[in-house]
């Protein structure tokens, strides 16, 4: 008989969207006439910027005649056109990239899930709590053992290195849940620490477009020594509303190694240049074209606009906690804001109360791990009308 991988029976129950959810179905049948405003999906609201679009649309075109038309991709890694645009979006960052050290993704779930599938089962994973769920989902899958670093009020929700050893780690800023961004320093201590542990870290950086104060870094290779260390992941999905659409990108550095059981020295980017080459077939050349078109000057200015756009909402929920004394962390260079649940109250329960009270839906923190408990996320990402009303039903349900 076939048998599963039993490392599927170590995962916890996929509770917490599918309880909101199921939350929000029972509210909504028994109030079916009432607006209930939803600030906890991470799903953006914009659509795609023009430029984008018309891309696409050419690009689709394009699929339609014989002589234009594309099949499989030779590389496997994605077009040189796109991985050609984000070595010029790094290149403003003082970042040097190949196009060999670019992978092209449908999306940074996709990569941060089937990253450790290069790492050995042994490897000690450490994972910031709390955290975006798929680092703990995918490792606990992989049979790896995994330990945390805990963000709390007293470090800002920014973990830093603990004192016992990892082989991976996962990081991510700005960060989901909890909007907090780490410094240059912060981030050289993480790097520090792994190349003490002979450690990768692997940086998440899907809301870097987020940050607007140029003082902090937006790619972990803007600190010195991290091509040694670190693999990076990024996405399109919230800088530019692809989240429909899918694509992203990884980049693993050429200098990146790692050891085979017999101590032999192998390169990470071949490793998983190997794996993405027998179980990934590329992202479509439509996807690519407009992939392109959000790091082209017109894209850049148009996608700039709409993440303005949702920091503005952020800035008006901003005013609102600050207003009603409530500690948060994020809103600034990040779409999240990561609140203290008003009079010590659980996660859930403010769940409950903020649904029925003011019919609004968020996002408990303790569904991202145990420090979440007693915090609560909210979104930028929903209309300004949406925003600006529910900040109001906020303030006449606590003041
Ligand atoms: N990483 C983080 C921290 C996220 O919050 C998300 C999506 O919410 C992703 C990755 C996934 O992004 P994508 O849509 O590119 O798969």
């Amino acid at each position: 008989m076939a048998k599963m991988n039993a490392n599927f029976l170590n995962l916890k129950e996929n509770y917490l969207f599918k309880e909101i959810s199921k939350q929000v179905s029972a509210y909504t049948a028994a109030h079916p006439d009432n607006k209930i405003i939803k600030m906890g999906i991470g799903d953006v609201t914009l659509p795609l910027a023009p430029a984008v679009v018309e891309a696409m649309k050419k690009a689709a075109e394009e699929m339609g005649h014989k002589e234009t038309f594309r099949g499989y991709e030779d590389s496997g890694q994605g077009y040189d056109f796109l991985r050609e645009a984000i070595k010029g979006y790094y290149a403003k960052r003082e970042v040097s990239l190949s196009n060999e050290e670019i992978f092209i993704s449908d999306g940074a779930k996709s990569d941060s899930g089937n990253i450790n599938d290069i790492f050995d089962e042994s490897s000690i994973v450490l994972v910031t709590d709390p955290a975006y769920p798929v680092y703990v989902d995918s490792n606990t899958m992989g049979g790896k053992e995994i330990r945390y670093a805990d963000s709390t009020p007293e470090n800002n929700f920014s973990a830093m290195p603990p004192e016992y050893h990892a082989d991976l780690i996962y990081l991510c800023s700005p960060n989901n849940p909890t909007g907090s961004v780490y410094t240059k320093e912060q981030l050289k201590e993480w790097v520090n620490y792994a190349k003490e542990n002979d450690a990768i870290i692997i940086f998440d950086a899907a809301y870097e477009a987020f940050i607007t104060d140029d003082s902090l870094p937006r790619s972990i290779f803007e600190i010195e020594g991290a091509k040694s260390c670190a693999i990076e992941i990024c996405s399109l999905s919230k800088t530019a509303g692809f989240t429909g659409t899918r694509c992203g990108y990884t980049v693993v550095p050429e200098e990146l190694t790692f050891t085979a059981p017999n101590g032999e020295k192998y390169g990470v980017r071949k490793i998983w240049a190997r794996r993405q080459g027998s179980k990934f077939n590329g992202v479509s050349y439509p996807v690519q074209r407009a992939a392109e078109a959000v790091f082209s000057e017109e894209g850049i200015k148009q996608c700039r606009e709409i993440i303005k756009y949702y920091l503005d909402n952020a800035a008006i929920m901003i005013t609102t906690f600050e207003k009603l004394n409530i500690s948060f962390t994020g809103g600034k260079n990040s779409p999240y804001i990561w609140f203290k649940c008003p009079n010590n109250t659980e996660s859930w329960d403010f769940f409950h109360k903020l649904l029925n009270e003011a019919e609004i839906v968020g996002t408990p923190g303790s569904g991202f791990g145990k420090n979440g408990e007693g915090w609560f996320r909210m979104t930028a990402f929903g209309s300004r009308e949406n925003t600006v009303e529910a900040m109001a039903r906020l303030e006449k349900m606590l003041g």
